[in-house]
């Protein structure tokens, strides 16, 4: 199996490793360091907190379809409100829940979509 030098801690890695097992360090599909991409936990979560109704937490971790259906939810809110009660009934679950599914998020994801953690 070929090898290669993890360019960070410069232990022996398999080339096709997309983590070394030395240093913890990620790779990307070119073999090149991670760790210069690696996201923001801090921005993700202030993200969430400020604009997690526009999915600007998720477009960030680039996961921008999960971001869109938040948006949309929250939209569609407001579109519900002018058919009557149902409406109302719709707009008030779907203003709690997408902002209960956005805290969820920033406590529990700990990584970007590519699987790279973020720091
Ligand atoms: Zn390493």
């Amino acid at each position: 199996m070929d090898t290669k030098q993890c360019p960070m801690c410069g232990e022996e890695i398999i080339a096709v490793a997309k983590k070394c097992k030395h240093c913890g360090e990620y790779f990307t599909n070119d073999g090149s360091a991670l760790s210069v991409k690696a996201k923001s936990r801090l921005a993700f979560i202030l993200l969430g907190l400020f604009f997690g109704g526009l999915g600007a937490h998720n477009a960030y971790i680039g996961r921008p379809i999960r971001g869109l259906i938040q948006v949309l939810l929250m939209i569609s809110g407001v579109f519900m409100l002018f058919i009557g009660r149902i409406g109302f009934f719709y707009a008030s679950i779907v203003w709690i829940a997408v902002p209960l599914w956005i805290l969820l998020e920033i406590c529990v994801i700990t990584k970007d979509a590519d699987g790279v953690p973020l720091r």
